[in-house]
This record gives C-alpha cells, sequence and structure tokens, in this order.
C-alpha cells in the first residue's frame, strides 16, 4: 500500500484504526457509516458503492424464487 491509499478501517486524519462506528445510511445508490476516531476524534464518513446483485420472487412461504439463476434458494441463504 502507498502512503497516499486509504481503506476502509482507517481514520483520514491520523490514519489510527481505532475507530467507533455509528449508524449507517443509505443514499441513493451508495452507504455510508459514520464513524469516530478514538484517537484524534475527526468524525467521517465511510462510503460504499450499492451494486446489483440480484431479484427474487416470493412464490411461496421460505421458498425465493431467482429468474437470474433460474433456480430456487432458500429463505436464510439466498445466495446459489
Ligand atoms: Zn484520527
Amino acid at each position: 500500500m502507498s502512503g497516499q491509499e486509504l481503506g476502509s478501517g482507517v481514520c483520514p486524519k491520523c490514519k489510527s484504526e481505532d475507530l467507533d462506528y455509528g449508524n449507517g445510511y443509505v443514499e441513493d445508490e451508495s452507504y455510508y457509516y459514520e464513524f469516530t476516531c478514538n484517537n484524534c476524534e475527526a468524525s467521517s464518513k465511510e462510503w460504499y458503492n450499492l451494486t446489483y446483485s440480484e431479484t427474487l420472487l416470493n412464490e411461496e412461504v421460505g421458498k425465493w424464487r431467482n429468474y437470474k439463476c433460474g433456480g430456487y434458494v432458500k429463505n436464510d441463504n439466498k445466495r446459489i
């Protein structure tokens, strides 16, 4: 990692990883977490891009059909 890059979980100001995460919010196509640095008390937001994954149709209770993959998936585990 070069010194200029900043990943998630790091304070942008002091580079501390001792962060206190607050609530997360959805805004348009993005999602962000608010956090406060426990080291320098800077407040920041961490943004994530939301990307489309899949659409499931609830045909019966506990029976979700994934038309993209053409199969059924269980309610508790929507990934195929
Ligand atoms: Zn900090």
